[in-house]
Order: C-alpha cells, then structure tokens, then sequence
C-alpha cells in the first residue's frame, strides 16, 4: 500500500456557474491564484478546464495558454492537466486545441456517456485522434474511466501501442450513469487496473468525502476539487470552497499517515511533458 498519496485539484470544471457557487474560480486569474494556493497547501496535478469571459466552458488555446503560463509561473514544478472534454464541442479540431500548449498531461475520457442532464460523446475515432496528437506533442494521458467499458478501452488502447506509460487513470463514482461509490463497485474497478500504473479516485457530488477516505485509506490517490462537487457538508448547507476542501483531504492523509506525492517525485516518474 502506498504511503504518498496523489492529490489531482480539479478546481473549475464545466458545470458550476458563479450562481451555484461564488467560490468556484471562473476567470483565468481566479484559476491561477487559486490552484497557486492548493499548490502551497500540497497538490500534485491540477486538471484544469477554461471558460470563456461569460464563464461558458471554452476549448480555446488563447485562454489555456494564459491559464497554464499563469500556473507555470507560480507552481513551476506542478503537474498541469488540461480538459478535452467534449461535452459542449465534440469535434477533434476543437478539443484537441489544448494538446499543442503541451501541457504534462490532456485528459482522455475512454468512452461515451451520460451526466445527469448533459451527454459525453466520445467516439472511437475521437479517443484515437486525442491519444494520438498527446502521444504527438508528448502529451501524458489522463485516463478517465465513469464505467468498467472505460477501464477495458484503456487496456485496449494500451495493447494496441495507442498510449504509452507511465499510466494514470482516474476513476469517477457516483454519477447517474456510471459506477457507484460503494465497495463493490470501487473493489471492482481498482482489481481490473494493471498493479504498477497510478489510480487516483473520485466521488461526485455528496460522494466526494467518502471516496476521498475510502482512497486515502486503501493507499490509492484522490481527485478533489469544485469541479466535482461544491458542498462542504453531505446535507448540502455549506458550500465548499476549493482550500476548505483540500486542507480536508490533507486532514485525512494526517490521519491516515500519509505524506504528499510531491509534483517533483511524481512528475519524474515520467509524468512531465517530455516534448517541452
Ligand atoms: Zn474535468
């Protein structure tokens, strides 16, 4: 069991509007400084997505890059992810965009599938054409699995040569349409990753606070972050913001005695741009 733990910040996302939340950081400046601040609390990767000036989810590369320059700034060692996410443009020109700012890491999303009230389409072809542009630009993947079909795509595009290791995966429980975050179903989905690649996991929504301590305790790493959820408590009464839950998590490892993966370790395993 390892005793680091990988914290993935996932501050932004594409779902919460400064009306659900005012705490989530919309602006390329409030991304910064926020995910500059998890950096000095203990972070490893931040999963970045970008929004436009209205605050609507953008693929553009203009404002990636003013993000991920920003970030580079002030964490210079830190893991940068960027989002593919096809969810509001499916098309490859457009989520491929972010790939050629060569951040560390793009995330792949292995499948198709269903959000509560929004679609993920995420074709063969699609999937092929963004594992083949990382693998281009030296681009890790990030590969994110809602479902054990996900898991089996992964291992699929692993055998063909379609990516290349080091391999992180994160796996994402209790969305509608996807695995729960229950025992049987974590139990399930972490014995079909091969030993030796790095899983970090995730709870949506109220499922966040369990997830993060079944994954800390069981030596796995944790994805945290508004993007996910943006309550504090379970009931829903307070609203989170992203260093009330990071300094939670750190609460946890204490607890738990584990210590940071630190962004250097982790980042030399093979996880930085190689291409930079
Ligand atoms: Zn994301």
């Amino acid at each position: 069991m390892s005793l680091h733990t990988i914290i993935n910040f996932c501050p932004t996302g594409m779902v919460p509007t400064k009306s659900d939340t005012p705490h989530v950081p919309i602006s390329p400046s409030e991304i910064i400084e926020q995910t500059h601040e998890a950096y000095e609390i203990g972070i490893t990767i931040a999963h970045l997505h970008a929004r436009d000036s209205d605050g609507v989810p953008t693929y553009k590369k203009s404002v990636y890059q003013e993000i991920f320059e920003g970030v580079r700034k002030h964490c210079p060692d830190l893991i940068i992810c960027g989002s593919t996410s096809g969810r509001n443009f499916p098309e490859l020109e457009k989520r491929s965009e972010v790939i050629e700012l060569k951040p560390d890491m793009c995330s792949l999303t292995l499948s198709s599938l269903n959000f509560m009230k929004q679609a993920s389409t995420n074709a063969p072809d699609i999937i092929q054409g963004l594992a083949a542009k990382m693998k281009e630009y030296g681009v890790v993947p990030e590969l994110e699995c809602f479902d054990l079909g996900m898991i089996n795509y992964g291992s699929y595009l692993i055998k063909k040569g379609l990516i290349e290791g080091p391999f992180y995966w994160n796996l994402l429980f209790g969305n509608i349409a996807g695995m729960q975050a229950n025992f049987s179903q974590i139990g399930l989905a972490t014995s079909q990753i091969p030993s030796g690649d790095f899983i970090s996991l995730a709870g949506l929504g109220a499922n966040q606070l369990t997830v993060t301590g079944m994954a800390i305790a069981m030596g796995y790493g944790v994805r945290i972050g508004l993007e996910d959820n943006i309550w504090f408590d379970k009931k829903g009464g307070k609203l989170a913001t992203n260093r009330d839950l990071l300094l939670r998590t750190h609460e946890l490892m204490a607890i738990h005695g584990k210590s940071l993966y630190s962004p250097k370790a982790f980042g030399e395993l093979g996880f930085y741009n190689r291409k930079k």
